[in-house]
């Protein structure tokens, strides 16, 4: 069978950073006709993956299918992808330049992948595979992470899959019951400036309501205001030893974190960032498991 496309509705476009930063929710409808038949469609993403959409190359000027990671959850908002994307200024960049432009606007149609579920009666927004574990932060099944401690750390638009899980244990009370003080998860995020912090009030809120199982933490690497409470400049550093040899700080990401042994560390962001932290752990102290994923 053909791979189907649905077209979807750009329900919000909010500009984080003007050029730079876009947050971007696309709303799919309730049900799509396949070959005569009309077929309701189900939202059942799993925190930590990501949707395949067709937005316009403004290089290439055709249509491209690119995957994004949903940055909301299906739990609370069924139906609404919401995602974050930046323009890459890679000399190739193609449809991540088109998404900072006035050309995309709130009402327009963009198509999103959907699938049949197991017995055909229904479509389902598509959720990317990606079959190596390590390199997938999907969210690990509810009875897993109930009394596991995380630390999800996003760069730039990275924060996307750190993100839903935050939204998705915020929307389960962290596992949290009378007998059970369920699960505790630190969210790092960095970028560049100010501006470019998103959701910041939301993740303020949820450590306020959830003191025992949330803690926030934003870092800015080259602009901060004076009075910045949390860490100024990167979180981890490649610095030159005295022997010459290349060593990763890892000091003020431990200076956050000080249980890191009993954590599962989720990351997002590209590939320098993955492999600074990888050698870091390694050349210091190892978290309970560490899963990465690039783009
Ligand atoms: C699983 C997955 C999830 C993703 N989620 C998101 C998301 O939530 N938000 C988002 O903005 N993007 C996300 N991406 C990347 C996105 O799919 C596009 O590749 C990206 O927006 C660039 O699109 P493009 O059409 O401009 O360039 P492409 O044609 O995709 O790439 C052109 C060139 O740019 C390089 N490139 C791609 N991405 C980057 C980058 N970030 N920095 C520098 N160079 C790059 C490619 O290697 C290639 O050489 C995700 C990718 C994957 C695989």
């Amino acid at each position: 069978m053909a791979v189907i496309f649905v077209p979807a509705e750009v329900s919000r476009l909010d500009n984080i950073d003007p050029k730079e930063i876009k947050v971007v929710e696309i709303q799919m409808p309730y049900a799509f006709e396949v070959d005569g038949r009309v077929y309701p469609i189900a939202d059942e993403m799993r925190p930590g993956t990501a949707f395949l959409a067709e937005p316009f190359g403004a290089r290439t000027q055709k249509l491209q299918k690119r995957l994004y990671t949903r940055s909301n959850c299906a739990l609370t908002e069924n139906r609404i992808l919401q995602t974050i994307i930046n323009d890459t200024h890679d000399p190739k960049a193609d449809t991540s330049i088109w998404w900072q432009t006035d050309e995309v606007r709130v009402g327009d149609k963009i198509n999103v992948r959907a699938e049949f579920n197991g017995d055909g009666t229904t479509l389902i927004v598509y959720e990317h595979r990606i079959k190596d574990e390590n390199k997938s932060l999907k969210l690990e099944p509810d009875d897993w992470w109930l009394d596991k401690k995380f630390l999800g750390i996003g760069f730039s638009t990275g924060v996307t899959p750190v993100f839903a899980h935050v939204r998705y244990l915020a929307a389960l009370n962290f596992g949290r019951t009378r007998k059970h003080p369920g699960a505790h998860y630190v969210l790092i995020v960095s970028v560049k400036n100010p501006r470019q912090l998103m959701s910041h009030e939301e993740w303020l809120e949820i450590e306020k309501k959830y003191p025992e199982n949330f803690r926030y933490h934003p870092v800015l690497t080259r602009e901060w205001p004076e009075d910045w409470p949390y860490t100024r400049g990167r979180i981890v550093k490649a610095e030159k030893g005295v022997d010459g040899q290349e060593k990763i700080n890892m000091d003020p990401l431990f200076g956050v974190v000080a249980d890191i042994e009993e954590r599962h560390v989720r990351m997002c962001g590209n590939e320098t960032a993955e492999l600074q932290l990888r050698t870091g752990f390694e050349q210091t102290r190892n978290p309970a498991s560490f899963k990465a994923e690039v783009w």
